[in-house]
């Protein structure tokens, strides 16, 4: 296994109190899969990516228990210059805004050149030629022209094929990629998700994919881990969810999916919000928004029941969720 995340407990010291931002959550990705995380802002998804890149800012943020094991070693016990040799070299990220990740001062290829000077000691001039490839292999038009051009000369989508070159210039065995496309208008994302799948199957890398939208990781990921409240309330093979949610809220995040064959009709919404972390309902954190709540949802909090060998739900009701759904 490449990553394994065991248990992993985040939390968050405010003037207010204590946020568990993190509760308790388990994954693992193998060389050459794709996890797509999924939840609402708040869920908790990104702060995990956070504490696996160790990248969390602390404080506030505190990783108060679990274990991160990424090719056998516990990253939580490595010392900072050990971890910062694993960050950018076997494990990379992706954000969400390109713009404000990439340095506006320096050109891409600058940049891009870095990656190589500093991690792996060549010429600047050699450098600038990786550089170049780098960027062909993302499919940017003219590379060698445009690797002297600064970020903002570039569109929002060539931006995020820059921030792929980048996570990607090192070979890392390991992406995270949150909210890669979410700033990009719908055809661009596609593509720059098909880049992103097409690289990963080539590199055998392991690629979590963080987002709050089912629609965009029908079609590159293996598995799916759905987040609630710092917790995860169902994970399944991709295809498994899509043909029949286990538990209510990814019911409610698949519903919420714009469809080509509903055009005109009102889009449906989770109705209510996703919890205030410094005060999680008590019993199953969704049960103030879910449609089938029962009084049981309000004082037991759903363990994570086994539906089958690859899937699991937090729900009590789980059985008749997965039936309402076929
Ligand atoms: Fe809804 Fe109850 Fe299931 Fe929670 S445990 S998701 S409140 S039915």
């Amino acid at each position: 296994m490449l990553l394994d995340v065991r248990d992993l407990q985040v939390e968050f010291h405010t003037r207010e109190g204590v946020a568990k931002a993190v509760n308790g959550v388990s994954y693992s990705v193998d060389a050459g899969e794709t996890l797509a995380v999924l939840g609402e802002s708040g869920s908790g998804k990104s702060v995990t990516a956070q504490a696996i890149m160790g990248i969390l800012d602390t404080p506030p943020g505190h990783i108060t228990g679990g274990e991160i094991i990424f090719e056998g070693r516990d990253l939580l016990t490595l010392k900072e210059d050990r971890r910062r040799k694993v960050r950018g070299a076997e494990m990379a990220m992706i954000f969400q805004d390109a713009l404000s990740s990439l340095n506006p001062v320096l050109t891409v290829g600058e940049q891009l050149g870095e990656m190589f000077t500093v991690h792996r000691g060549m010429s600047r001039k050699d450098a600038k030629a990786r550089a170049v490839e780098l960027m062909d292999r993302v499919r940017i038009p003219a590379a060698t022209a445009r690797v002297d051009q600064y970020p903002h000369q570039f569109s929002g989508g060539m931006r995020q094929r820059i921030m792929i070159a980048m996570a990607m210039a090192l070979e890392p065995k390991l992406i995270i990629a949150d909210e890669p496309t979410t700033a990009l208008d719908v055809t661009v994302q596609a593509q720059v998700m098909e880049l992103l799948a097409e690289l990963q199957r080539e590199y055998n890398m392991g690629l979590i994919l963080i987002t709050h939208d089912l629609g965009v990781v029908a079609d590159v990921a293996d598995k799916i881990a759905v987040m609630y409240a710092g917790r995860i309330v169902e994970t399944a093979p991709v295809h498994d969810i899509y043909r029949a949610p286990a538990h209510p809220y990814t019911r409610g995040l698949l519903d919420s999916i714009p469809r080509l064959d509903q055009k005109g009709q009102e889009l449906y919404a989770i109705k209510g919000l996703p919890p205030n972390l410094l005060a999680i309902p008590p019993g199953c954190a969704f049960h103030p928004r879910c449609p089938l709540a029962q009084p049981v949802c309000t004082t037991d909090e759903p363990p994570l029941y086994e539906v089958d060998p690859r899937r699991r739900s937090a729900c009590h009701f789980w059985k008749e969720t997965l039936d309402g759904a076929r």
